[in-house]
């Protein structure tokens, strides 16, 4: 492997190769963003870069050398991801990492631990990695890998470099799932579109059946206004016609509002989730403002918590149609 490997993310690639280059790589970061996009793996790869025997030219892992292959198979003992084993992450587990950083790195690199879903740190163990960042070591970096920085404190926040991930664009998607997953280029990028730019979301989906209930919803939204009441309801109802396509047809309205507000700001089709239907995005940035998609984005995922509440299906949607600028 190397940072070549990563599908996207290459802003943040360019950042950890700069503070390599300078030797100004961090105790402590934070690798947040929406889950299953690949934050993980290049936590993994950076860890990797820091052993290489032969990093040191080009700041990037070689893939080829002792250190290199154990890293890939899992097996380098300065290497250590931390993943929670039940609900939480607790004391235990980062007492087990800060034994650890009271000895040198094993092979003379840098010791990396890799805590996923640090999110789930409960508060003990949570106050107990505080001390390790306030008094941090030159031997070890910490990376905490979230989709949901906003549950860790405010004190870890603080003590962390802080690298925020985009979704991937529909292209990387797409490319990963061509060159990863041997699937078809035009079942790749139709997945890629409604994948909300998760790799992981990608690979759940149901190929044709999305693709057919993301044109209904696509055709709908490029006719619904609030001049027409019953576009409204029609918009509704189809979103609440099962329960498996509610939470993806509300995943689906968010990637159309958010793809206006990049097109009104870019007017460029590549950075688009859905890139290939780029008709309706076009229209939505043509009639809604930048604090109308806002307000959108806001409404549609205050019906998702409402709905991952148990709120009323259909009182929810119909709320939402309505309160929805369109
Ligand atoms: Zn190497």
């Amino acid at each position: 492997m190397s940072f070549a490997n990563i599908y996207g993310h290459t802003k943040q690639i360019s950042m950890l190769q700069k503070a390599m280059a300078q030797k100004r790589v961090g105790h402590s970061y934070i690798f947040s963003g929406l889950s299953a996009i690949g934050k993980k793996t290049l936590a993994l790869e950076f860890a990797q870069a820091q052993n290489c025997e032969n990093a040191a030219l080009r700041q990037d892992a070689c893939g080829q050398c002792p250190s290199c292959r154990k890293t890939t198979h899992g097996s380098h003992p300065d290497i250590h991801v931390l993943q929670a084993q039940t609900q939480f992450i607790r004391i235990d587990d980062v007492r087990g990492i800060q034994d650890q950083m009271t000895f040198r790195p094993l092979e003379g690199g840098k010791r990396v631990f890799i805590i996923d879903e640090a999110d789930k740190m409960n508060e003990p163990a949570a106050n107990a990695l505080l001390k390790t960042l306030e008094e941090p070591s030159a031997d070890n970096i910490l990376i905490l890998v979230t989709a949901r920085p906003f549950r860790l404190p405010q004190t870890i926040l603080s003590r962390c470099r802080h690298l925020r991930f985009n979704p991937l664009a529909a292209g990387d998607v797409a490319r990963f799932l061509t060159e990863q997953k041997r699937m078809e280029p035009a079942h790749a990028s139709a997945l890629a579109s409604l994948s909300g730019g998760s790799i992981g979301r990608a690979l759940e989906l149901d190929a044709e059946d999305m693709i057919a209930f993301r044109a209904g919803l696509s055709g709908l939204l490029r006719d619904a206004g609030r001049r027409d009441p019953m576009s409204l309801i029609v918009l509704a109802s189809f979103l609440g016609q099962d329960k498996k396509h509610t939470q993806q047809g509300l995943s689906i309205l968010h990637t159309y509002f958010r793809d206006a507000l990049v097109y009104r700001e870019t007017a460029r089709a590549s950075m688009l989730l859905n890139a290939d239907d780029l008709p309706v995005v076009e229209s939505l940035a043509g009639r809604l403002e930048g604090d109308d998609l806002l307000h959108n984005i806001a409404v549609v995922e205050k019906s998702r918590q409402s709905l991952d509440m148990n709120a009323n299906k259909s009182l929810t949607l119909d709320a939402m149609a309505f309160k929805l600028h369109l």
